[in-house]
């Protein structure tokens, strides 16, 4: 058996998580810059509180709350260079996977004079600056992985970068910033934890412990399945949801995503599919396109779920997410010639051609 686990963050993790543990931000600095969406801060709360913090503590900041949905390399271009002219100590990422992602490389670009296309060379000549995440949606795990993922109009597709130096040093993690997300972006980014889940353990990168908490994790989303069908989402489920968010960053860290994230990418650069609905729309073809190679991991992730059959994995998901986009062939086709270009497909247990892509787009999107 051989392996390695990697994690670097400082996980504080409850209700009032912040407030009751705000000493840990005093050894960063006392200049930061908050990163964050046009909204989100301030609807889940948390923008508030690490105010109130930094004003308890003698912390100056600014906050840079431009930060877009799949954030892009001009906006990241954008805030570190004023991070860098505020004299950034550290940078606090506030929101779902796109601004923690744009704190991320906001973290490098303030200290390195790079251009952003340059950060996936992932080498830094000068030590990024410490990050710290608040994520107010449950979903991503961006806050334990160390990528920062950039949409990339060369590539017609999305691509991360990271290395050691771009974990968050701490996340803060406290539920009551996930209330405010609507049924639809719940249910969504429960979705992607799903995928992260799903895909870790199906990788050809997987490990024995990495297998251990994709499995808890899709055991969780087994346990939140009722409510998120029923959108009925209490504050305990809330609890669950953003800790299973956490055990999916954490599985990706290790193994990566493979074809699943390599094609919804696409579907979230032409078409602005929320990324873990352009995620949901595949898993099932993805389950079904590898049954032959993966029959056991796969009756695996059903029991952990607590169903029997992919079709009714298939359902469960479709009740789930709403649907309404229409695509045509010819699009799809343009999709599976750039997704067999990306790296997913090295990763999955199966190998795939552009062919298998397309008739997956297929049977999900038609
Ligand atoms: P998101 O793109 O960060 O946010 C989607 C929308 O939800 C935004 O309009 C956002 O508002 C809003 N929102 C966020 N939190 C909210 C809250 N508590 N209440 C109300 N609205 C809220 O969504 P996401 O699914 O969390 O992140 C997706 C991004 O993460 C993608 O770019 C994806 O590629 C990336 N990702 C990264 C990793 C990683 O390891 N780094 C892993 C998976 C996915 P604002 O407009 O204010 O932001
Ligand atoms: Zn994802």
């Amino acid at each position: 058996m051989q392996f390695k686990f990697q994690s670097a963050t400082k996980i504080l993790f409850g209700r009032n998580c912040l407030k009751g543990n705000k000493d840990e931000l005093k050894k960063y600095g006392k200049r930061a810059a908050i990163v964050t969406g046009r909204s989100s801060g301030r609807a889940s709360g948390a923008l508030d509180d690490i105010i109130s913090v930094m004003e308890e503590l003698g912390i100056s900041y600014f906050i840079y709350d431009k930060v877009e949905n799949n954030p892009s390399p001009e906006t990241v271009k954008d805030g570190g260079i004023k991070a860098a002219g505020f004299k950034t100590d550290f940078v606090v990422g506030i929101g779902g996977g796109s601004p923690l992602d744009a704190a991320k490389a906001i973290a490098v670009l303030a200290v390195n004079d790079i251009e952003p296309l340059e950060l996936y060379k992932n080498v830094f000549e000068n030590t990024p600056l410490p990050v710290i995440t608040i994520p107010t949606t449950a979903g991503t795990g961006s806050e334990v992985t160390p990528y920062s993922i950039l949409t990339r109009k060369d590539l017609q597709s999305k691509l991360s970068f990271g290395n050691e130096a771009t974990y968050s040093k701490i996340t803060f993690m406290d539920p009551r910033y996930t209330e405010s997300m609507s049924c639809e972006l719940t249910v969504n980014t429960a979705l992607d934890t799903l995928s992260h889940a799903i895909e870790g353990y199906t990788s050809r990168r997987c490990t024995p412990l990495s297998d251990v908490i994709a499995l808890e994790t899709i055991k969780i989303f087994g346990q939140c399945l009722d409510s998120l069908l029923k959108k009925d989402i209490s504050m305990e489920v809330r609890d669950k949801l953003l800790y299973m968010s956490m055990l999916g960053g954490m599985v990706i860290t290790q193994t990566g995503t493979t074809i699943v994230h390599c094609m919804g990418y696409i579907l979230t650069y032409f078409r602005g599919l929320h990324h873990g609905k352009a995620n949901a729309l595949l898993l099932e073809e993805y389950l079904k396109f590898n049954r032959d190679v993966l029959k056991e991991k796969i009756e695996n992730i059903l029991a952990a779920i607590g169903m029997m059959t992919i079709d009714e994995f298939g359902e469960a998901v479709n009740k789930l997410i709403i649907r309404g986009d229409r695509f045509s062939e010819e699009e799809l086709s343009k999709f599976a010639s750039i997704a067999i270009n990306r790296k997913g497909p090295a990763f999955n247990m199966k190998s795939v051609t552009e062919e298998d892509m397309l008739e997956m787009f297929k049977k999900s999107l038609l």
